[in-house]
């Protein structure tokens, strides 16, 4: 029986991994979900006492101070510090515990601002991130560095994916740290639900930014079906990147209206071009993950979106926001 540890269990990714798990039903694998009331990962001991007490034999490592443009923005030096330390004490107790894989979590916003497109697996370290999150950036890249450095040393299979944006049900929606979609979701939807004294149709729904940048998103419950994948098939320290194809990614407006659609908003959407963009695109290549799995179809974007739309009208008491 393996028994796999994943950290940051409680969270987008971890809840997805929980759904696709619960609905595989593997019998030799025995799963273990923690979020930070079981442990406070950036403190030492602590994570060590985690892993006596769970024994994994691998982990999937999600658990991390996670944030939209706005929060990385303001946040810069936390997002560094507290991410460096829940990621060297994590990495250490798996190698203390013996672990035989661990497969980290990186993002396709920690590379390179200035770099050519499509952004593949080589070019992570190839010159500074985007000024908007350093912090979270090089917090991530150095999992890449401290994994090649257990494999030189010690021989660990301790790797890390990359995913392009995530979302789906159980995102954080809170407006002070959110994703440009569950932030979107949260805004339409209270847009939506004040002044009902005013007809929606004269409600108008504001795009932050120029509505222009680029970006590729994953469905949470794809990321976790991909995801078991590596922990049971990707067998290289080299990261992955888990990404829709290059073909679908869409514009920040294009975001908007289909959570307008999903929502059947019937107001206007504007954009407000004094917020920032970000980077403009970030567009990656998925060509490794297409030579393993050239068949992997991810969900439809608008009914992801759809789905998740609806989760969050279900599940509205109990939302991080
Ligand atoms: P969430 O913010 O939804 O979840 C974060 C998880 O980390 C929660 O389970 C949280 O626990 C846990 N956590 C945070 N701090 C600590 C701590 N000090 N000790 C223990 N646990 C902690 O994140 P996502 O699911 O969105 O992200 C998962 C991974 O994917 C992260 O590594 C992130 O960097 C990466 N990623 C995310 C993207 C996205 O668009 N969301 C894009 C690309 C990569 P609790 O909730 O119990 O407090």
């Amino acid at each position: 029986m393996r028994k796999i540890l994943v950290t940051g269990g409680t969270g987008l990714v971890g809840k997805a991994l929980q759904d696709v798990i619960a609905e595989e039903k593997c019998a030799d694998e025995e799963w273990y979900f923690a979020g930070s009331k079981d442990c406070d990962l950036t403190d030492e001991s602590a994570t060590r006492s985690l892993f006596d007490r769970v024994k994994p034999n691998c982990v999937i490592h999600l658990a991390a101070m996670v944030g939209g443009l706005f929060h990385n923005m303001n946040n810069n030096l936390d997002f560094l510090r507290v991410n460096i330390q829940i990621n060297d004490n994590v990495l250490q107790a798996a190698h203390a515990h013996g672990c035989e894989k661990v497969v980290s979590c990186l993002s396709t916003c920690i590379f390179p601002d200035k770099t050519k497109y499509p952004i593949d697996e080589t070019m992570v370290h190839n010159g500074p991130p985007h000024s908007s999150n350093y912090g979270y950036s090089y917090a991530k890249r150095l999992i890449d560095i401290q994994n090649r450095g257990y494999y030189d040393k010690y021989g660990c299979m301790f790797t890390s994916v990359i995913p392009c944006n995530i979302f789906g049900p159980n995102d954080n929606y809170k407006p002070t740290v959110s994703h440009v979609i569950p932030g979107m979701i949260y805004r339409m939807h209270k847009l939506m639900q004040e002044n009902p004294e005013i007809a929606e149709e004269e409600k108008t729904f504001t795009v932050y930014g120029s509505g222009k940048p680029l970006r590729q998103f994953i469905y949470s419950i794809d990321l976790a079906k991909l995801m078991i994948w590596v922990l049971r098939n990707y067998e290289s320290v080299e990261p992955i990147i888990l990404s829709v194809d290059e073909e679908q990614e869409v514009t920040i407006y294009d975001v908007a209206k289909a959570i307008a659609a999903a929502f059947n908003f019937k107001g206007k959407l504007e954009c407000d071009t004094s917020k920032a963009d970000g980077q403009y695109k970030k567009t990656a290549s998925n060509k490794k993950l297409r030579s393993f799995l050239p068949d992997f179809k991810f969900t439809d974007f608008n009914e992801a979106i759809k789905t998740s739309v609806d989760w969050y009208i279900q599940h509205y008491d109990e939302a991080r926001k």
